[in-house]
């Protein structure tokens, strides 16, 4: 229901904020695609104040320049470089990825579990005794020995340091003795609801904090342990333009964050495009009280809550049993974990509706989407109950479902029906297709990253990377959606090769219809006369080329709003 704004508000915008461009450029000689449907293809384009004021044909622009008036412009040579609309991760975690390049210890690439000892234990040899090691990233899936983790190894090689590492998923934690002993953990520390505290036979703690769970250690954590949050988002913003992203959906944000994102606005540091999603539980008393944001650079008007938990931690929400993990710690049959459950969704769902915002649900288990299409369905069923606002737009509110990995065959055209954006990251699958047939077993596996069945729905996919869960590169985003292979071109053919997708559909799930989930579709997404001038250049053409090679896709120019933002060196 959130109104997109009228084209003539955004041009005003970027009048104001545009004292910096003077002469109008034309980027010519240049391999343009427009993902304009109308006009694929282009071979100038010409950038007035900020916005995309003629593209097309030499001819064409020409004749735009004259019926403007334009006589004096800079002309730029692209030596025939690709161009992009600016691509868009619609799902990030932004003061995440600023953490590790700020030294929060990135565990992703370490092969077994004593390597991740081995880095802990460097980083334990150049810092105080008692100060915090922090790290993220580690996955067992890809160790020789894929056990999930026991803390004695590591509490024995870093006795003197609390260590708290979070899993590549970020939905469990590892933590040494030391960080246990000062978060008061003892046998009879309680499992919270919607998570799980896991132990060996005895009831003694292995040091493992499953989704909720990891919160009885992140209460004794520090504040502040990689930098400040300003330097985070700066940190992120560095690293997410140097990889062609002029937007970034930012999945999961507290108040605080909101204010330091208004103030790097403010100073004019915010570089790239943020739309921010407000925690859950924080959304409903912050949208009542300051109402939605939506500025030159930042957008404001939406929730992110927890369905469940994750696929690799078994957190997700099954509707059947576990293949690998039938019963649970009870002797009962083990589906998952629940973290909302579905009346609190269908509650924040027919908030977001009164107060203007849009709820952006994380559901990755088969019942978790089943769930929580039933509670935004219901909530959309109450609407027809609440007064009729004075606005005469018609309704719009373009809930979505974040990730939305495993889906019942039943559920995949209800996206559709109900108008609801699946955001979905295309580097998930290829990380995550080694183990999904142990969890699931092949049948269901069918139903899992299920890009082409939910465009052949009707559905529209946004993509993104959930970085720094996957990196932040959207070429391997990309790359994996066409394939849907590892980097070694692994397996043949494509894992599940059915759910393959264009690259040009690939392209719109970054670009146009990742902005249509943020309700940015006037504005950026597609190159076209009227919008903003958010586009990249890149070393190849990404739609020609040999697959792999769209991996190492390097952008040499990221233009953002007609200004450039990053530039290869
Ligand atoms: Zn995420």
């Amino acid at each position: 229901m959130h109104t997109i704004p009228k084209l003539a508000v955004l041009i005003l915008l970027a009048v104001i904020a545009s004292a910096a461009h003077a002469q109008p450029k034309l980027y010519h000689n240049a391999n343009i695609y427009t993902l304009d449907p109308d006009m694929p293809r282009a071979e100038v384009m010409l950038v007035e104040d900020g916005l995309i004021s003629a593209i097309g044909s030499e001819a064409s622009v020409r004749d735009a320049m004259r019926v403007k008036g334009i006589r004096v412009i800079e002309r730029v040579d692209m030596h025939g470089f690709t161009i992009l609309p600016g691509l868009i991760d619609a799902h990030g975690h932004m003061v995440g990825l600023g953490a590790l390049g700020l030294g929060m210890l990135d565990l992703r690439a370490a092969k077994s579990y004593d390597e991740v000892i081995k880095i802990i234990r460097d980083r334990a040899s150049h810092v105080p005794a008692g100060t915090w090691i922090v790290g993220r990233g580690w996955d067992n899936e890809a160790w020789q020995d894929t056990r999930l983790p026991h803390h004695a190894k590591l509490s024995k090689a870093v006795p003197d340091h609390p260590v708290w590492i979070t899993r590549v998923d970020g939905h469990a934690g590892l933590a040494n003795a030391h960080a246990m002993e000062l978060a008061g953990v003892t046998p009879a520390t309680p499992s919270p609801d919607g998570g799980e505290i896991l132990r060996d036979q005895k009831g003694n703690a292995i040091g493992l904090f499953v989704d909720k769970a990891k919160s009885v250690i992140g209460w004794v954590l520090p504040a502040g342990l990689t930098g400040t949050t300003e330097e985070a988002l700066l940190r992120a913003q560095e690293m997410c333009l140097s990889v062609g992203l002029t937007g970034v959906q930012d999945a999961g944000v507290s108040p605080a964050e909101i204010e330091v994102y208004k103030k790097l606005e403010a100073e004019g540091k915010l570089k790239i495009r943020i739309y921010a999603m407000i925690h859950a539980d924080d959304a409903p008393a912050y949208f009542e009280a300051n109402g939605t944001i939506d500025s030159f650079k930042l957008s404001v008007y939406a929730a992110k809550a927890y369905a469940d938990g994750s696929m690799g931690s078994r957190g997700a929400w099954l509707l059947d049993p576990y293949t690998d993990r039938p019963t649970g710690a009870e002797g009962k049959p083990y589906t998952g974990l629940v973290l909302t459950k579905p009346k609190a969704i269908e509650e924040l769902a027919t908030h977001a509706l009164e107060y203007n915002y849009q709820l952006c649900t994380h559901a990755i288990g088969d019942r978790a989407n089943r769930e929580t299409l039933d509670a935004y369905e219901r909530a959309f069923a109450t609407r027809a109950q609440l007064p009729a606002d004075a606005s005469s737009d018609p309704p719009d509110p373009r809930f979505r479902i974040e990730h939305a990995q495993l889906l019942n065959p039943d559920d995949i055209p209800r996206f559709a029906a109900l108008g609801v954006i699946p955001a979905m990251q295309p580097t998930h699958c290829t990380s995550d297709m080694r183990w999904v047939d142990d969890r699931v077993g092949p049948e269901r596996a069918k139903g899992a990253y299920a890009w082409a069945s939910l465009l052949k729905s009707g559905a529209r996919p946004a993509f993104g990377s959930d970085f720094p869960v996957e990196s932040h590169n959207p070429f391997l985003g990309i790359f994996a959606a066409i394939t849907r292979q590892n980097l070694t071109e692994q397996p043949t053919g494509g894992w599940h090769a059915e759910q393959r997708l264009t690259r040009q559909e690939a392209l719109r799930a970054f670009t146009i219809d990742a902005a249509y989930a943020a309700f940015w579709e006037t504005r950026t997404g597609t190159l076209q006369a009227g919008k903003l001038a958010d586009f990249i250049v890149i070393d190849r053409d990404i739609m020609t080329c040999d697959p792999l090679d769209i991996a190492d896709t390097k952008v040499l120019q990221t233009i953002s709003y007609g200004e450039v933002v990053y530039e290869a060196k």
